[in-house]
């Protein structure tokens, strides 16, 4: 008798959305980079109980046509790419077309959105990967989407969650990423009931630092800005008086996407070496331009995690750019913004 099943796709579902969705923080990662890449200047999110009962994100970015809110839940389908070649010239955070599909197997969702060239909007409400009612409503430009019960149908996916305040503070990190990587965008988060942040969006790097990270750490930082063999790297990174007993405020976006790198937090750490104390740790909020083409960003589902095609190239140029702007920078950035 045979022993290899195909799964029902229920259960295919809900696994290929584990890959995706770990946590409240994921939700909320993947809402917010899809307003991102709908073109937002204001995002809003809001989150009761550690994201748990609730999560809810809007936007006014381009908002999803009728036409597309049936497909925008499928899971493999995205507006923004159409084959694998173009993953070599993205520039979108998203691309898998997955995370929709995955957030409404897990959460009751319910989503309003309206385009531009609509009059009328539309709500949807999805269940276990199913639009279950749609309705035509009238709302304002762009997407709000609200996601409840996350895990309500996976009990033991739901056990595994930690108590609220840790989900709440995982979720807190993810604001602060995608909020210090989009100073041109004002981001507003309300942890239950109370607003715990917000930033002007005006494009000012030091005032969306300002906003997240406070004065004190602001003014320990010193501006880095330079491209060299068509690698662009700007940010502002410490000077040698202030650095952390940890690596929790080092921030690096590669083409605009907040990624984690020890490779690239090591390297940047040896330009320190005999600046800064053993085991402590620059603080960056460093931007690394580059052609696509020469980083795959595909190696895993949240896509966290890049591979750079030639390695010793990129330490060059950053290395390379970051001592020099500690050799002449060592200076306080200049602050001017109003407080
Ligand atoms: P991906 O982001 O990888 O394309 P998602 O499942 O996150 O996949 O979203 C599916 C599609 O739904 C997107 O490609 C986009 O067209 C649309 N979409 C999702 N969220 C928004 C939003 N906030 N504003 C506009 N369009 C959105
Ligand atoms: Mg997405």
């Amino acid at each position: 008798m045979s022993k290899i099943k195909l799964l029902d796709e229920k259960t295919k579902a809900q696994i290929a959305a584990g890959e995706v969705i770990e946590r409240p923080a994921s939700v909320v990662k993947e809402l917010i980079e899809n307003s991102i890449d709908a073109e937002s200047k204001f995002i809003v999110i809001e989150i009761k109980n550690g994201g748990k009962s609730y999560i809810r994100v809007t936007d006014d970015g381009t908002g999803i046509d009728k036409d597309d809110i049936d497909y925008a839940f499928f899971r493999y389908s995205t507006s923004k790419i159409r084959s694998v070649e173009d993953l070599n010239h993205i520039y979108s955070l998203g691309f898998r077309g997955e995370a929709l599909a995955s957030i409404s197997t897990i959460g009751k969702v319910e989503a309003l959105t309206k385009t531009r060239d609509n009059n009328m909007g539309i709500q949807v409400l999805v269940e276990n990967g199913k639009i279950k009612e749609k309705n035509i409503i009238g709302c304002q430009d762009g997407t709000t989407m609200i996601v409840k019960d996350i895990f309500y149908n996976l009990p033991v996916r739901q056990k595994f969650l930690k108590d609220e305040n840790v989900e709440s503070n995982y979720i807190g990190n993810i604001v602060n990423k995608l909020s210090l990587g989009n100073p041109n965008i004002s981001f507003k988060y309300i942890r239950d009931n109370k607003m715990t942040l917000k930033t002007p969006g005006n494009g000012d790097l030091s005032s969306c630092i300002y906003s997240v990270l406070g004065k004190e750490i602001l003014k320990g930082l010193i501006e880095v800005k330079s491209t060299y063999d068509s690698i662009k790297v700007y940010g502002l990174i410490s000077n040698n008086n202030v650095y952390r007993g940890n690596r929790s405020h080092q921030y690096i976006y590669i083409n605009g996407r907040y990624i984690k790198s020890y490779f690239l937090s090591g390297i940047i750490q040896e330009c320190y070496r005999s600046l800064i104390p053993i085991n402590k740790y620059p603080v960056f909020i460093l931007f690394i331009e580059m052609d696509p083409q020469l980083i795959d960003i595909n190696v895993h589902p949240t896509k966290q995690e890049i591979k750079f095609k030639n390695e010793k190239a990129v330490k060059d140029v950053v290395q390379g750019i970051i001592r020099d702007s500690l050799k002449s920078g060592l200076k306080i950035h200049d602050i001017n913004f109003t407080e």
